[in-house]
């Protein structure tokens, strides 16, 4: 596929804050691959640990990306799929640009508050896991993405990040009006004409076009408009985009300031990140992010203030079943301070909430449609807990679940949903591991060993000649 940038993009760009016709040619003819991931904090809690993950990634050594704590570039891409710290949720292979969601957020909330957050376009769930890291443990993340099979995805990818203290939803934008002045701060990282890719990725090139720009410009203002009651007063608005074009960049914060009471802010910079600021007509300040300029992609952001709003709306309780004190001690071997959580009863499931968010948490279940709510422990059965994969992906689980480490062939032969081959001492549920990191369930009987790698999740490709 040729990189060849449509004339009409360029000519559109010409003028631009930073924009620099000869290198940004030069750097999309280059066909540069940069790779980055981001690490999860709340897994790998010791600096040995992030160093090992690093140094088993890249022996030659990685760099920072200047504007994210756990934001690192690698020298070349490796197999993610055949590394069985990918599929632990220890990193996240994230674009570097888009980690600066970091800074905008820094410079705009506090971040050991109770926060409320939306993310509100969130498949795949790069900014998703990275809100989640930077969010303190009391806060609540809703994760939502509209298109189904995608939301399925996101599920999948916070599952893997391990935390309790994540909603996934599928809903539309507009749905977000039943929450008036709820969130504490709301991202929208817009489905957009793509331009930003076009190095990385430049099979989307001969879907750009101007009129599929101007559409996209109308849908941005779409969403917007309709998830903007759902911001508090005093609330943040995150925007971004990965495209280049001022239609759904600048003149959307133009379009913001015009028909909203919003606050622009700024997002303090360092000159040797080279992120260029990029002023509009009404005086609102975005960031824009060239390829030729630092190492990531095009990227575009801006952050507002919610100068009034919408009273937020009293909701009724709502009547849940929780796990009885009866029955709580069931779980309490299976988890970290089962105290700190409640076991909420749905369907055949028994879900792990935090116990300050289980009122939103069973709220937002009668407003959204929920795919996924905090940890799915399992189902009870009569005499046992029968463990769900989201438990063992998680941060909550206990250390004391007896487990076995595999070897990198044998964790890629559990992956696979294949028989791992080991022989262990321990019986029934046990977890399977990579380097002291959970992968998932297996059932230890006398004369086999149960694979309960989810199905879905396994790895398709072959590993014959490791
Ligand atoms: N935030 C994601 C991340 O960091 O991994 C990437 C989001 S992507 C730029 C935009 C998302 O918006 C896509 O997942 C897409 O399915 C979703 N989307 C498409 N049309 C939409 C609409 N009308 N309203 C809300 N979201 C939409």
């Amino acid at each position: 596929m040729s990189n060849t940038l449509p004339s009409a993009l360029i000519a559109s760009l010409e003028g631009l804050p930073g924009f620099d016709r000869e290198s940004f040619l030069r750097v999309h003819a280059s066909a540069e691959k940069i790779t980055s991931l981001r690490l999860n904090p709340h897994k790998l809690t010791t600096a040995g640990q992030q160093a090992a993950v690093l140094e088993s990634l890249s022996a030659s050594g990685v760099t920072r990306v200047p504007w994210s704590e756990q934001g690192y570039y690698l020298p070349q891409r490796p197999s993610f799929t055949l590394d069985p710290y990918f599929h632990a949720g220890a990193y996240y292979v994230q674009e570097a640009s888009s980690m600066f969601v970091e800074q905008a957020l820094r410079a705009t909330v506090d971040l050991d508050a109770e926060l409320r957050v939306l993310d509100l376009c969130a498949a795949p769930g790069g900014k998703s896991t990275l809100l989640q890291s930077l969010i303190s443990e009391q806060s609540l993340l809703v994760s939502n993405e509209v298109i189904k099979p995608r939301a399925a995805l996101l599920a999948d990818n916070i599952t893997k990040w391990g935390s309790a203290n994540v909603v996934v939803s599928n809903n539309d934008p507009r749905d977000f009006s039943r929450l008036p002045g709820y969130f504490d701060v709301v991202v929208i990282d817009a489905p957009c004409s793509g331009s930003g890719l076009f190095r990385r990725d430049p099979d989307l090139i001969p879907e750009w076009s101007p009129e599929n720009v101007t559409l996209c410009s109308q849908r941005q203002q779409r969403i917007l408009a309709d998830v903007l009651p759902a911001l508090k007063e005093d609330g943040i608005l995150i925007y971004s985009t990965c495209s280049f074009s001022r239609e759904e960049d600048e003149q959307i914060l133009d379009w913001l300031s015009e028909h909203f009471d919003l606050e622009n802010v700024e997002v303090p910079l360092k000159e040797e990140w080279h992120i260029v600021s990029a002023v509009s007509s009404q005086n609102c300040t975005g960031y824009r992010f060239y390829p030729d300029k630092l190492q990531g992609e095009g990227f575009f952001i801006a952050c507002f203030r919610k100068k009034n709003g919408e009273q937020p709306r009293k909701f009724k309780e709502q009547k849940n079943t929780f796990l009885g004190a009866k029955e709580r001690p069931r779980l309490n071997d299976w988890i970290i301070g089962p105290e700190q959580y409640e076991f909420l009863m749905h369907q055949e499931d028994v879900l792990i909430l935090p116990k300050n968010l289980a009122k939103d948490i069973s709220l937002l279940q009668q407003q959204l449609y929920i795919r996924k709510a905090g940890v799915k422990a399992g189902q009870l059965g009569q005499k046992e807990l029968i463990p769900d994969h989201q438990l063992a992906a998680s941060t909550l689980v206990s250390a004391n679940i007896p487990g076995v480490n595999l070897s990198l062939q044998e964790a890629l032969h559990y992956l696979r949903k294949e028989d791992p081959g080991i022989r262990a001492d321990v019986k029934g549920w046990v977890l399977m591991r990579y380097e002291d990191m959970n992968l998932g369930w297996a059932k230890i009987l006398p004369n086999r060993i149960n694979n309960y790698y989810p199905k879905e999740l396994r790895i398709l490709k072959d590993i014959n000649g490791l």
